[in-house]
C-alpha cells in the first residue's frame, strides 16, 4: 500500500465510513475495486507535488462522499482519471464496473477536453456545451466540480502562469457553477482558492489584516453570541443554536472593491447564523432580534417567503449592534441550512428496495435548478452557431434547441420545427405555420442540431395535417397530431351520419330531431357500450360501419312506423347532443355543396372527375373521408356502393374554385401555345400546370390544369379555344 507524503496510508477507510454516514447499504466491494484499478493504472504516476498520483481521485471520491452522492459517482471520482491519463478504456470500465460508470467516467473525459478559453464569447460557449451535457446528467458535472475542488487546493507546486489561468477559469466558471447548484461551501472555497492565486498581494493583505485583528474579532463574536443566547432564552425561544464567523475573504475583497474602501472600513466582516427547528421560529427569532438591535433600512431580506432560484431559503437582516458595528444575521431551519450547505446534494434521496439501494432522482425541485441554469446562460454575451465548430457528441440521441429566450428542449435526434413546437405547448404545435432557425426560416421539415436556436412562426388559421406524421419525431407531436385528425374525421362523420339517418327517418314522414324528442337516445337500441352515445352511433354511420336503415328500423317499431305521421309528441325528452349538432353544423363556414336540408356541409371534391359548379353531382360517404362529390358522369360513381350515395346540389350562393383538366388537340404550328394561353387569360381563367407535346402526325396534345369557377366558365373557355386556328378539340377529362 502506498503512503502519502505526509506519512498517511492511502487507502479507502475514510471514504467508506464517510459513504456509510449517509448511504443505508453501500456496496464497498465496487468502491474497493474501483479504488485498486485506479491504483494499478496510474501506480506510475505523480503528482506536481511528488504525491503519488492516487491521492488525487481519491481525494475527489471523498469529496464527492461529503457531497452524499451514490457509489456510481464515488467510483467515478476514483476512476475520472483513468481514460485520460492511462490505458483504461470505458469498454473494459463498461465491463468491470458497469454501464453506469462508464458513461459518468466518458462524460468527465469529455468535460475535460474542453478548452476554456477567458474570452467572454468563447466561455458562454462551453457554459452551454456543460448546460447540454448538464442537463443529461447532473452527477458528471459534480464529478467536475470535485476534480476542480480537488486541483485548486494542491495548486501551490504548479507553474505561475497555470495557476493564474486556472484561477480565472475557476472563478469565471466553477464557482458561479457551484452557487447556481446551490452548494454554498464549495463556491464560496472555490472562490477563496482562486482569489488566493489571481489576486496574491490583496489576499495577503486581507489575510494579514483578519489575522492582526483575529482576537478582537474573536472576543466580539463571543459576545454577541452570549447576547443573542440570552435575550432569545429569556423570550422562551427554545432549540437554537449561534454562531458566528468572518465572511469568506473574496465576499470581503468585493466589499472593499465595489465601495472603494479599505479594510478598516468594512464593518459588517462577520455574519452570524441563528439555526432553529421551524419556520415559525425563524419569524420569532427574526422579530426580536430587531427589538434587541435596530435594523438597517433595506438590509432585510425574506428568503424564506421568497427563495432564491439556487433553493436558498434564510432570513436576513443587518442590525447596528454593540459598540455600533453592523452586523448581518441569518436566521433559518436546520433543513434550510443543509439546503444551503449541501444545495442540490441535499436534494438526493436514498431508497432502499428489495436489498439493493437506488439513487432516487432529485425531487421535483431538481427542475428548478435546471431552469436557473438556463437562466444563468441567458445572462451570457450570446454567441451564435456554438455547436457548429465543435461537435459536442456526449449524448448522440438527443438534440438540444434553444428558444430565442434560451430555454433549452431536449428533443429526439431528427426532430424537427412541429416537434420543437408541440414540446414548448400544445397549442403552439397545433397552430404552427413555420419557423426559424438561428434567425433564418426553415421548412418545417428540417431536422434540428444541438444548439440551434428555433423560433415558432404561429397562424390562427393553421391546423394540423397529415403530411406532418411523415416527419414528426416526438411522440407528443405524433399522438397530438393524431388525436386532432382523428377528432376532425370524426366531426365529419357524425355529421354525414346525422344526415344520413336523418334522411332515412324522413322516408316515414319523421324528423329525427322530433323523433329523438320521443325516444331520447339512437344509442339506447344498441347492445351496451358498443356505441356509447349518440354522436359515437351517427359517426359510425358516417363512417359507413353502421347502415342508416338499421338505427331507423330499430328505434322505430315497423307499426308505430306506419302510423307515425299521426303521432302526437307530447313527450319532450331532450336530446341534447343532437341539438348540439345541429348548432355546430349551421355555425359552420359556408360551403358550395348542399345537402337536402342540410347546409355548410365539408366536402371533398372526387379526383377522377373533378366536378366543377353547375356540373351534376352525386355525394358519397366514404370510409374515414367524409362526403366526397362526384359529377353525376362519373366512372367511379357506378362501383360504388348505392347505400353511401347521398343527393347534394350546388348552393347558389357560394363561390368555388375547383381544379379542371383541359386537353386541347391542335395543329403543329408557330404561336399556338401563345394563342391558347391567350384565350385563357382572356376568360379569366388561372393555368396551374402545362404540358404540351407535338405528336408525329404534326398534331399536339396540350393539356392545361386551371382552375374554374362553374360550368359556365368552361363552356366559354371552350368555345374561345376551338375558335383558335387549328384547334381540332377540346376535352374535359374525367367525363365519361
Ligand atoms: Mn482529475
Amino acid at each position: 500500500m502506498a503512503i502519502s507524503l505526509h506519512g498517511d496510508a492511502i487507502n479507502t477507510d475514510r471514504l467508506k465510513a464517510a459513504l456509510s454516514s449517509y448511504h443505508p447499504n453501500p456496496d464497498m466491494d465496487l468502491v474497493d475495486r474501483a479504488f485498486e484499478y485506479a491504483d494499478e493504472h496510474h501506480r506510475e504516476q505523480f503528482r506536481k507535488s511528488g504525491e503519488p498520483y492516487i491521492t488525487h481521485p481519491l481525494a475527489v471520491a471523498e469529496i464527492l462522499a461529503e457531497l452524499k452522492l451514490d457509489e456510481a459517482s464515488i467510483c467515478t471520482g476514483l476512476l475520472h482519471d483513468t481514460v485520460e491519463d492511462t490505458d483504461a478504456t470505458t469498454e473494459e470500465l463498461a465491463t468491470i464496473f458497469g454501464t453506469d460508470v462508464s458513461l459518468l467516467v466518458d462524460g468527465v473525459t469529455k468535460l475535460a477536453q474542453i478548452e476554456f478559453s477567458t474570452r467572454e464569447e468563447k466561455m458562454a460557449e462551453n457554459f452551454r456545451k456543460m448546460l447540454v451535457a448538464m442537463a443529461k446528467d447532473i452527477r458528471v458535472l459534480l464529478v467536475k466540480l470535485a476534480d476542480r475542488l480537488h486541483n485548486m487546493r494542491t495548486m501551490a507546486s504548479m507553474r505561475e502562469d497555470k495557476q493564474l489561468r486556472i484561477a480565472s477559469e475557476t472563478l469565471d466558471i466553477y464557482a458561479p457553477l457551484a452557487n447556481r447548484l446551490g452548494i454554498g461551501w464549495l463556491k464560496m472555497e472555490l472562490e477563496d482558492l482562486s482569489f488566493r492565486y489571481k489576486e496574491p498581494e490583496a489576499y495577503r493583505h486581507l489575510a494579514d489584516k483578519l489575522g492582526q485583528t483575529r482576537s478582537e474579532r474573536e472576543g466580539f463574536i463571543e459576545s454577541v453570541t452570549e447576547r443573542l443566547q440570552r435575550e432569545l432564552s429569556e423570550r422562551g425561544v427554545e432549540n437554537f443554536t449561534v454562531s458566528g464567523r468572518p465572511k469568506h475573504f473574496f465576499s470581503i475583497y468585493k466589499k472593499m472593491v465595489a465601495k472603494k474602501i479599505p479594510f478598516e472600513e468594512v464593518h459588517d466582516l462577520i455574519a452570524f447564523r441563528i439555526i432553529t427547528d421551524s419556520v415559525r421560529s425563524c419569524y420569532e427569532i427574526f422579530g426580536y432580534i430587531h427589538e434587541i438591535w435596530r435594523p438597517v433600512m433595506r438590509r432585510v431580506k425574506d428568503y424564506i417567503g421568497m427563495p432564491k432560484p439556487n433553493g436558498y431559503r434564510s432570513l436576513h437582516t443587518t442590525v447596528i449592534g454593540p459598540q455600533a458595528h453592523r452586523i448581518e444575521i441569518q436566521i433559518r431551519t436546520d433543513f434550510m441550512h443543509h439546503v444551503a450547505e449541501d444545495g442540490i446534494a441535499a436534494h438526493w434521496k436514498y431508497k432502499e428496495s428489495g436489498g439493493s439501494t437506488e439513487r432516487a432522482e432529485v425531487d421535483g425541485e431538481g427542475f428548478a435548478w435546471l431552469r436557473q441554469l438556463m437562466d444563468w446562460q441567458r445572462e451570457l454575451e450570446d454567441p451564435t452557431d456554438f455547436l457548429d465548430s465543435v461537435r459536442f457528441d456526449l449524448f448522440v440521441d438527443e438534440v438540444f434547441v434553444f428558444t430565442p429566450n434560451g430555454d433549452v428542449f431536449e428533443l429526439p435526434r431528427g426532430a424537427t420545427p412541429i416537434d420543437f413546437a408541440f414540446s414548448i405547448h400544445s397549442d403552439v404545435g397545433m397552430r404552427c405555420s413555420g419557423a426559424k432557425v438561428n434567425g433564418r426560416i426553415v421548412p418545417l421539415r428540417y431536422r434540428f442540431k444541438s444548439g440551434d436556436t428555433c423560433e415558432i412562426i404561429t397562424s390562427k388559421n393553421q391546423k394540423p395535417n397529415k403530411a406532418w406524421l411523415e416527419f414528426v419525431k416526438s411522440s407528443k407531436a405524433r399522438t397530438k397530431i393524431r388525436a386532432y385528425l382523428r377528432k376532425v374525421e370524426r366531426e365529419r362523420s357524425r355529421e354525414i351520419g346525422l344526415e344520413l339517418v336523418d334522411r332515412e327517418m324522413r322516408r316515414f314522414g319523421l324528423s329525427l330531431q322530433k323523433t329523438l324528442k320521443d325516444v331520447g337516445t339512437l344509442a339506447a337500441q344498441f347492445k351496451e357500450g358498443k356505441y356509447p352515445s349518440d354522436d359515437d352511433v351517427l359517426s359510425a354511420v358516417g363512417y359507413g360501419r353502421l347502415n342508416p336503415q338499421q338505427v331507423v328500423e330499430g328505434l322505430i317499431p315497423e307499426e308505430a312506423r306506419a302510423q307515425s305521421n299521426e303521432r302526437s309528441t307530447e313527450t319532450t325528452k331532450e336530446s341534447g347532443t343532437l341539438n348540439k349538432i345541429f348548432e355546430n353544423v349551421s355555425k359552420r363556414s359556408t360551403s358550395a355543396v348542399k345537402l337536402e336540408g342540410i347546409e355548410n356541409i365539408l366536402v371533398h371534391y372526387a379526383r377522377c372527375c373533378s366536378p366543377i359548379k353547375g356540373d351534376d353531382i352525386v355525394g358519397f360517404v366514404s370510409r374515414g373521408r367524409g362526403l366526397v362529390v362526384h359529377r353525376s358522369d362519373c366512372d367511379r360513381v357506378l362501383t360504388l356502393e348505392p347505400e353511401r350515395r347521398i343527393h347534394v346540389t350546388w348552393d347558389a350562393e357560394t363561390d368555388v374554385q375547383n381544379a379542371v383538366t383541359l386537353r386541347v388537340i391542335t395543329s403543329d404550328r408557330p404561336g399556338m401555345l401563345s394563342d391558347l394561353t391567350g384565350a385563357f387569360s382572356k376568360n379569366g381563367v388561372n393555368i396551374q400546370q402545362a404540358d404540351c407535346r407535338v405528336l408525329k402526325e404534326g398534331h399536339a396534345v396540350n393539356t392545361f390544369v386551371c382552375g374554374i369557377r362553374n360550368t359556365a366558365q368552361v363552356r366559354q373557355l371552350e368555345k374561345a379555344l376551338l375558335g383558335i386556328d387549328g384547334v381540332f378539340e377540346v376535352r374535359r377529362e374525367g367525363r365519361a
